[in-house]
């Protein structure tokens, strides 16, 4: 994965007081593979990628992040800015209806959308009507009306008895006119005093002129307040293709992505943003009508970045991380001054970040005390507490002053044993031994100049 990778490749670094261009191109190496394997399209990755190393360059390193991470919470925020910058609502016409109309490959999920779109649209308090002008394949128009039917909102489909309308534009064997039956289902929603008006369309399997004059037909019949561009994002590359060829023939407001419950790596979202400049709208996640929602630029972020894991540790980490605190430990640590204190508080800090296991390589600043406290696990770390707040200040402060009359008192105050007690002073001592002399090979100030 992109973390292993961006581990595997920048783990070294440490204590930089600023990214090197080398630690730029190296990470920025690793993020163009992953935007190319979530299928962001080769243009859109070199222009963002450039985007980036312009950011990064004399970037202050975090205290609390290392520079993979950081370039990685760079490369998270622009691609939210890109995905999200302009996220709108519906934009609802002044005098109602508020004709939106669908359109999109055949299969990409428009049907589908209509009827989550006229529910979603309920629950805020509107009036839908969906119209069904998908006249080109069999079974569509019944397809819409099953659609109505669960959603609860009325369909206006000529040919069939079951709908409202019925006007005979259309005979049953779809043969109508897909123009005059939007044009008569907007008529229809403005006489009835729905406000607002779905149109479904027909898509075909692949980009055809006859399907895009027809779409375009149909728009400029109806005027629509937004023309929504359905995309499955499963098709990855041909993203862009189908979008702007969309663009150029319909001309949409904005775009759906369907589909998202699979496993594509959303990476046409992006491309479809970047080239189209049109915002996306909604995420559909499953064949449910409740299976929709507004789309959620941080989500399709980690999405492209495949690395949810890591933005949420970079996250915690700089929610929790106090800056002054680590510096003023490290400078302990390399004094070989550390109290039982300060070691507490170190473990509490970072088991404020999470799990333990998951927190290697995240600590650039404490470094020595994450090695040394990797080496137990959260049980334990309760016990270490206990007995650390079963001392008074004095032996927190120097523990060589813990005798063994002190040792039974602790032990019987922090209901442990003597020799858990015994183990905590031992591990403690040859810790804050390690820690030092790390931190002396390191190049710390001052290293060395007292011993545990
Ligand atoms: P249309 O040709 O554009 O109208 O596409 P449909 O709405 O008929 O959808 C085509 C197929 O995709 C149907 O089987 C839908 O149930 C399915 N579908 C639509 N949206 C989603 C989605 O978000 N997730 C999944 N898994 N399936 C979807
Ligand atoms: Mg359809």
């Amino acid at each position: 994965s992109l973390s292993d990778r961006l581990t595997g490749a920048l783990k070294d670094l440490r204590g930089k007081g600023r990214l090197t261009d080398a630690d730029i191109d190296a990470t920025a190496r690793e993020i163009r593979l992953a935007l190319l394997e979530a299928d962001v399209s080769l243009p859109v990755v070199r222009t963002f990628i450039s985007r980036i190393k312009q950011r990064a360059k004399g970037q202050e390193v975090s205290g609390a992040l290392n520079p993979a991470q950081q370039i990685v919470k760079i490369v998270n925020e622009e691609l939210i800015a890109i995905l999200g910058g302009e996220t709108r609502r519906i934009q609802l016409a002044k005098t109602p209806p508020t004709v939106i109309m669908l359109a999109g490959l055949q299969g990409a999920g428009k049907t589908t959308l209509a009827g989550k779109l006229a529910a979603w649209l309920t629950k805020q308090g509107h009036t839908p009507i969906l119209v069904a002008c998908d006249l080109q394949r069999p079974g569509a128009v019944q397809q819409l009306q099953i659609v109505g039917d669960r959603a609860g909102v009325p369909v206006f489909a000529p040919n069939a008895g079951t709908s409202v309308g019925g006007e005979g534009d259309l005979g049953t064997d779809g043969s109508g006119d897909p123009v005059a039956v939007a044009t008569d289902g907007v008529a229809y929603a403005r006489d009835k005093q729905y406000d607002v008006v779905i149109i479904d369309t027909a898509g075909r399997l692949g980009i055809d002129e006859v399907l895009m004059g027809q779409a375009a037909a149909i728009r400029d019949a109806t005027e629509p307040d937004e023309v929504l561009f359905v995309l499955d994002a499963m098709i990855g590359q041909d993203a862009v293709s189908t979008a702007q060829a969309f663009a150029e023939g319909v001309d949409f407001t904005g775009v759906v992505l369907t589909k998202l419950d699979g496993d594509a790596r959303g990476g046409a979202a992006l491309s479809v943003r970047e080239i189209t400049g049109r915002p996306i709208m909604f995420a559909s996640t499953g064949e449910k009508l409740e299976e929709f929602d507004v789309f959620h630029p941080d989500r399709m972020s980690s999405r492209i970045l495949g690395m949810g894991d890591v933005l949420s540790l970079i996250e915690q980490a700089e929610q929790h991380w106090d800056a002054a605190e680590a510096e003023a430990a490290a400078e302990k640590i390399s004094q070989g001054e550390l109290t039982l204190d300060d070691f507490l508080q170190q473990m509490l800090m970072i088991r404020k970040m999470g799990p333990i296991g998951n927190l290697l390589g995240m600590l650039p600043g404490a470094g020595d005390m994450k090695d040394a406290l990797s080496q137990v696990d959260d049980s334990q770390l309760d016990k270490i507490q206990a007995i650390i707040r079963g001392m008074t200040p004095a032996e927190r402060d120097d523990p060589k002053i813990i005798n063994a009359s002190r040792r039974i008192r602790i032990a019987n105050g922090s209901g442990v044993t003597v020799t858990d007690v015994n183990q905590l002073v031992d591990r403690f001592f040859a810790a804050r031994k390690m820690m030092s002399q790390m931190s002396g090979r390191m190049g710390m100030p001052g290293a060395g100049k007292r011993n545990a």
